[in-house]
């Protein structure tokens, strides 16, 4: 294998299995497979072949063809590897993550947020502003959490993606 291949193979058993690895492996080797094919050549249910490779297809490292049947009249869809270079799609991932932690972070900071010292529950002010800072399932009076040490984890994950270039 191509050091490119390897590196789609492992992008892909890393990010969605072992299977996904093999299933990339096989499409590297045979080119062009339906999912019925790899169903067989992996031994998989067809089912999660199919959730597989539509994983595979969301992280851009398969794409299809597709191709209506005549006689059946439905779709055969024929894999393959995608042609594009695995930096953008890492690239790729890294803007996404970082997307995820910015819109986690935006909550964390808009919101106050409130800890049961009894039966261990969390809530946003939101929730519990009506319930005079008891705890709506038992009672207890409300601590207030501080998320501060959270917060700083945050804009670290944040940074260090924001600093890490894949292309
Ligand atoms: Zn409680």
């Amino acid at each position: 294998m191509s050091e490119r291949s390897q590196v789609l193979a492992a992008l892909a058993s890393k990010i969605h299995g072992a299977v996904a690895g093999r299933v990339v492996e096989r499409l590297l080797r045979v080119g062009e497979a339906t999912d019925e094919q790899l169903s067989q050549a992996l031994g998989v249910d067809v089912n999660s072949m199919r959730r597989l490779l539509n994983e595979l297809y969301e992280s851009r490292l398969v794409r299809y063809r597709r191709v209506r049947d005549v006689e059946q009249g439905w779709y055969l869809y024929y894999w393959r590897v995608t042609d594009e270079d695995p930096a953008r799609i890492l690239e790729e991932r890294r803007r996404k993550a970082v997307e995820v932690l910015r819109r986690r972070l935006e909550y964390e900071e808009n919101n106050t947020f409130f800890r049961c010292p009894e039966c261990g529950r969390k809530y946003t002010f939101d929730e519990i502003a009506d319930y005079m800072f008891r705890c709506p399932e038992c009672g207890a009076i409300l601590d207030a959490v501080d998320n501060s040490m959270a917060l700083e984890k945050l804009r670290e994950a944040i940074r260090r993606l924001e600093e890490l270039k894949f292309e």
